[in-house]
Formats: C-alpha cells, sequence, structure tokens
C-alpha cells in the first residue's frame, strides 16, 4: 500500500473533524487530518477588540454570493480547530423536544432519525471532553442527562447575579449557561483559564477556551498513528469506476496538487464547505454531485434567527466574563404564544469598538466607552426552518453561493419584546440596541457562525445524504461529520450537538474499522 495510503482520512479538523481524529486516534489506525488553515497564531492581537472585531484578522478571505449574486465576505475562520478557535464556548444540549418534529410559526420541523436517547450518552461525553461546566435542573427545558455535569458552573459576577436574582424575583427561571473553559475557580492560581473579558469571538491566547485544537487535535497528535497536514485545501473527491467507493482525496497544499487515499474518508469541512466539495466533485456516476442523487446536498442550510442586543445598565456594569446566564422560558412556547420562542443568553461583554459602526442615534449622549461601560449584551437565537431552496450552490469559479429566505422571523421578534418587558425588572435602561458587529457586521447571511444542515442524515435516501450513521446513502466509503448532518437546528448553539454526534458516528466507524 503506498504511503500516502491511510485507514481514515478526515479533512476538516473543527468541531466534527477535530473531535473524531481524537475518538479514532486510540485505535492505532493510520488517520490522515487535512486541514485547509493553519495553526492560528498565538499573538497579542488574539485579545485586541479592534484587531479580532474591526479588522476581521482571523476571518477568511473567502468571498460568498448573496441571493441576488452579490458578493460578501463570510464570518468563517479556517484554522485547526475550525470555527471553534473563536467560538463562545457556550456548549448546550438540543433539547428533547428538538429531536422530534415540532411545529414552528411557519411549519413543522422533521423527525431526527435518531431520537435524544441515543444521543443522551454521547452528549455526556461530549460534555466530559470539552469541560463543560454547569448545573442541572434551574432549566426548565433541560432534557434528562446520565450525569451531572463535570465541572461546576462558571460562577456568576455580582452584576449579572444581581440580573439573576431579579429575573427569579420576576418568576422567570434563569439558569447558568453550560460553558467550556478551563477555568478551576477553586485553585485560581493553577488555573489555566484566567477569566477575562475576550473569549466569545476572539481565540483564546492562552490555550484555555475547550476548542477542538486546545481538546482534539492536538491530543489526537500524541498518537504515533495520526498526522495532521495544514495548509492542505482538499479540492476533490474521485470515486472508483462503479461510483461506489471514494479512491482518491485530490489536495492543494502550498500551491502544489498532492494525492491520497483511504479506506474511509469523512468530509468535516462545516456545513457550507462540505456541500461545496461534495459538489465540486461531481464525476460520471455522480453528475450533480458526490452522494447527491437526491439532489438535497447544499439544501436546508440553516444559521439561526439571531439577534445580538445591548441594554444600558444604570450602574456601570463591571462584569468581565459575561456569559454565565441564559433563560430558557419561551424556549418551547410562551403564555401568550403557542410556538417557539427560543433561548436568551449572554454574549461576551461588549468594548467600544464594536459599537463604531452602529453608534447613530440610539443612545444620544453617550459615548462608545460610556456605553461599553455600562452595556449588559444579551443573544436571542430561534430555530430557522431548513427550507429546500436555503441552499449552497456553487458558481463557475466553485465559489459559494448561498440562498437564503428568512423563516420563523414572528417568534424572534416576540423573543426580543420578552427581554424588552424584562428590562424594568433589571435596573437597565428601557431601550435595546443592536450589537451588527458581534453577528458578522450589517450582511445578516454573512454571521455564518452557526451554518448547519446541507447534508442532511434521514432514513430515506429520497430526502437526505447521509444515513443514520452519517454516511452517505450512495457510497459505503464516505462519512460527513459536522453540522452538515443536522436536520433541524433547535435554537441552542449547535457545537456540542456536532461534537457529540462525531463520537456516535466515531464508535460506529470503530466498529468497522475492527
Ligand atoms: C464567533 C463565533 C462564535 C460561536 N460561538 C459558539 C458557541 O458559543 N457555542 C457553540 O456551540 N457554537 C458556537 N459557534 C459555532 C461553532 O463554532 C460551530 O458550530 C462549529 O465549530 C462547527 O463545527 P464543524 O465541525 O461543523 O465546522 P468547523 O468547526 O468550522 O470546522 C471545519 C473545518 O474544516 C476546514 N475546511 C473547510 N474546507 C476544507 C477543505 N476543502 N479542505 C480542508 N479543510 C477544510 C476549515 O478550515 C475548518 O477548520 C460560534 C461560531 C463563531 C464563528
Ligand atoms: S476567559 Fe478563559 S478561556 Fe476565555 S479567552 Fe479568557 S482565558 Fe481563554
Amino acid at each position: 500500500m503506498s504511503e500516502n495510503h491511510y485507514d481514515v482520512i478526515i479533512i476538516g479538523s473543527g468541531a466534527g473533524g477535530g473531535t473524531l481524529a481524537l475518538k479514532l486516534a486510540p485505535s492505532g489506525k493510520k488517520i490522515l487530518i487535512l486541514e485547509r488553515g493553519g495553526f492560528l497564531p498565538r499573538e497579542k492581537q488574539n485579545w485586541d477588540t479592534t484587531e479580532v472585531f474591526v479588522k476581521n484578522r482571523y476571518v477568511s478571505k473567502d468571498t460568498w454570493y448573496d441571493n441576488n449574486q452579490k458578493p460578501f465576505q463570510p464570518g468563517s475562520h479556517y484554522f485547526v480547530g475550525g470555527a471553534t478557535k473563536m467560538y463562545g464556548a457556550a456548549l448546550f444540549r438540543l433539547r428533547k423536544e428538538d429531536f422530534s418534529a415540532h411545529r414552528t410559526a411557519d411549519g413543522l420541523t422533521p423527525d431526527w432519525p435518531v431520537g435524544y436517547d441515543e444521543f443522551e450518552p454521547y452528549y455526556t461525553q461530549a460534555e466530559k471532553l470539552y469541560h463543560v461546566h454547569g448545573q442541572r435542573g434551574d432549566d426548565p427545558t433541560d432534557p434528562p442527562a446520565s450525569a451531572p455535569y463535570p465541572f461546576p458552573p462558571v460562577s456568576h459576577e455580582p452584576r449579572i447575579q444581581e440580573l439573576t436574582d431579579n429575573l427569579k424575583r420576576a418568576g422567570y427561571h434563569p439558569s447558568f449557561a453550560p460553558t467550556g473553559i478551563l477555568l478551576n475557580e477553586a485553585d485560581a492560581p493553577h488555573s489555566q483559564c484566567i477569566r477575562c473579558d475576550t473569549c466569545d469571538g476572539f481565540p483564546c491566547l492562552v490555550h484555555a477556551k475547550s476548542d477542538a485544537e486546545v481538546i482534539a487535535v492536538r491530543p489526537a497528535l500524541q498518537y504515533p498513528n495520526v498526522t495532521l497536514l495544514t495548509n492542505a485545501h482538499v479540492q476533490k473527491l474521485e470515486t472508483s469506476a462503479s461510483g461506489q467507493a471514494v479512491t482518491k482525496v485530490i489536495v492543494e497544499r502550498d500551491g502544489q496538487r498532492e494525492e491520497f487515499s483511504g479506506d474511509l474518508v469523512v468530509v468535516a469541512c462545516g456545513a457550507a464547505n462540505s456541500a461545496r466539495l461534495l459538489l465540486m466533485s461531481a464525476n460520471d456516476k455522480h453528475p450533480r454531485g458526490l452522494a447527491n442523487g437526491s439532489d438535497m446536498v447544499g439544501r436546508n442550510y440553516m444559521f439561526h434567527n439571531s439577534i445580538a442586543l445591548v441594554a444600558l445598565s444604570r450602574r456601570a456594569n463591571e462584569t468581565v466574563f459575561q456569559k454565565t446566564l441564559t433563560v430558557n422560558d419561551f424556549y418551547l412556547r410562551a403564555p401568550d404564544y403557542e410556538f417557539p420562542l427560543g433561548n436568551i443568553q449572554m454574549i461576551g461583554k461588549s468594548q467600544g469598538p464594536m459599537f463604531r459602526e452602529d453608534s447613530h442615534g440610539f443612545a444620544p449622549g453617550w459615548t462608545l466607552d460610556q456605553m461599553a461601560k455600562h452595556a449588559v449584551d444579551f443573544w436571542l437565537m430561534g430555530e430557522d426552518l431548513g427550507l429546500p431552496q436555503n441552499r449552497v450552490t456553487l458558481n463557475a469559479k466553485n465559489e459559494i453561493q448561498l440562498h437564503y429566505e428568512f423563516t420563523n422571523q414572528e417568534p424572534i421578534n416576540r423573543l426580543r419584546q420578552k427581554l424588552q418587558s424584562m428590562l424594568e425588572h433589571l435596573d437597565l435602561h428601557p431601550h435595546l440596541i443592536p450589537n451588527n458587529l458581534y453577528l458578522g457586521k450589517h450582511i445578516p447571511v454573512a454571521g455564518v457562525g452557526h451554518q448547519s444542515g446541507t447534508c442532511r442524515f434521514g432514513a430515506d435516501p429520497k430526502s437526505s445524504v447521509l444515513d443514520v450513521n452519517c454516511r452517505a446513502h450512495e457510497l459505503d466509503n464516505l462519512y460527513v461529520v459536522d453540522t452538515s448532518f443536522f436536520p433541524s437546528i433547535g435554537a441552542v448553539n449547535p457545537s456540542l450537538t456536532a461534537i457529540a454526534n462525531a463520537l456516535r458516528v466515531g464508535d460506529h466507524l470503530l466498529q468497522r474499522l475492527k
């Protein structure tokens, strides 16, 4: 067998691919990780708000095209560890109800082919692996869990504790946001995490965030049988003459073409890029793209209905690490509305430069720094629906064209009103200010952080791309293991589900590799 042949090739090293590599590493099988990016440089700019949020230092140079073929720069991050290098590490389980078809304002969500109970043990493993801090029981929508969180919740700082107390007094059920950071509050001098204010949306300079590089890829590379090639951009997957197996992985690395082969090939490029790679790999046997007999590759793109909002506190908000509180009282419904509204959580404490673009007119008399000092930052997240026309396709240059029509707008707007009505209980000024920079500027579709759903899994090859084990229905050795597999997205952050699924598929692959 050639030296370029591996038992498993994993393309992409983020939440899905990185986690899978670690899961498979102890098997001793020869594993190759191909990652288009390099290691994210560790430099002082990691924690510089202007560099990260205004100058987009770590955002890819990609150009994508919107519904009107207008170019935009997506908030994509191509590094070892993928988008988790920049993520806020809010590691929620989907709610049990998310796995079954449910009615939303704009229609029915699909059933998942496997239920919450099958995911539960993998969520527990994922929480352990990614050092999730949390507390079960306070959140009325918490799904059943077979173990407590492996680490105690990240404590609220005084202003957030006050919000929590006030919310409880007003009859809500605030709870600790589950968070993946390497923080040891009981032994601060030895804690890897220093609990700083540049976490959500920033890379962690001291490698104390539970991102896929720190938690999965670096540990996987401790195994002699695991190889990582960086700056290895996969261009195409070639198949056998019958079209039933991937036989070659074509890579461009440092300007050179290279070829690899693997008994198993796992695509984990993130939802949009996984679809792109399958579409780019069209051949005689798969004229519409690999695994695309159903014409479903690229369709059902979802990314959440999200609003980042700033409320101004009457007193300065001295909080450093703010992302400790979440409210799910309206996740499934509201007293005055029968459909799900979504999740409320905090985001990282905003800083002056983030407001520069949005500063006109909404808080007269406030300077940007004053605003940042008094800001209490919320993030609202509602479910969007996977529509067949919400879709990744490619242009002649193989660039991504993202067609996206918004769904379920009423619930997210109602959620905003709910938050608005809470403000009076919270000693906050009565206006909410949008923080567009957090979400990827003023072009909503550019905020691709929660992209998912382009290769949904399902039992029926006519309506899905992957089977229940995330294997392509049409190719025996091809898997997709990232957020592409989601049939629906729920209204909590997607990473823990992508991680749990990688562990789940990992078990299946280990059986296959025996
Ligand atoms: C600012 C920000 C904040 C976020 N906060 C949260 C949060 O708090 N909680 C949460 O759950 N989620 C959060 N997310 C979302 C989370 O990061 C993603 O859901 C998760 O990383 C998706 O995992 P993935 O494996 O699908 O893709 P990724 O993690 O993006 O990994 C895909 C990898 O594939 C590589 N790749 C792409 N194409 C190719 C190719 N052709 N060849 C080789 N390699 C390729 C990419 O470089 C990348 O490394 C956030 C995202 C962002 C951007
Ligand atoms: S809060 Fe902790 S994990 Fe987050 S960036 Fe700061 S040191 Fe890193």
